[in-house]
């Protein structure tokens, strides 16, 4: 037959484990967080393909993150969208200035 535990120490018990569960989940994003950073000293304007570190160019008002040493390019979010509302020919263009 098992003892069950006193009702006071069953709660306590619940307590205390809540407590370090807190704590276990606030090391583990604290963790998070600095891994983050890490990546970021990392690869931070660093070419996805090669690693090379990325160049940063204005073409007619759109940074375009290039690779000089594989030919790769980066585009963040708000400059693919002003890509798309531009026409095919802007494309090209674009494409013709940074061709090898
Ligand atoms: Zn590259």
């Amino acid at each position: 037959m098992t003892k069950q535990p006193h009702p006071e120490v069953g709660y306590f018990g619940r307590l205390d484990v809540e407590k370090r569960r807190k704590i276990a989940m606030q090391k583990h994003a604290k963790m998070a967080e600095v891994e983050l950073e890490r990546l970021k000293k990392t690869h931070y304007m660093h070419c996805a393909g090669c690693g090379w570190e990325l160049e940063t160019m204005i073409y007619q008002g759109i940074p375009i993150h290039k690779c000089f040493h594989c030919g790769g390019a980066f585009l963040e979010e708000e400059a693919i969208e002003k890509f798309l509302g531009k026409d095919t020919k802007f494309i090209e263009s674009i494409i013709e200035l940074f061709r090898f």
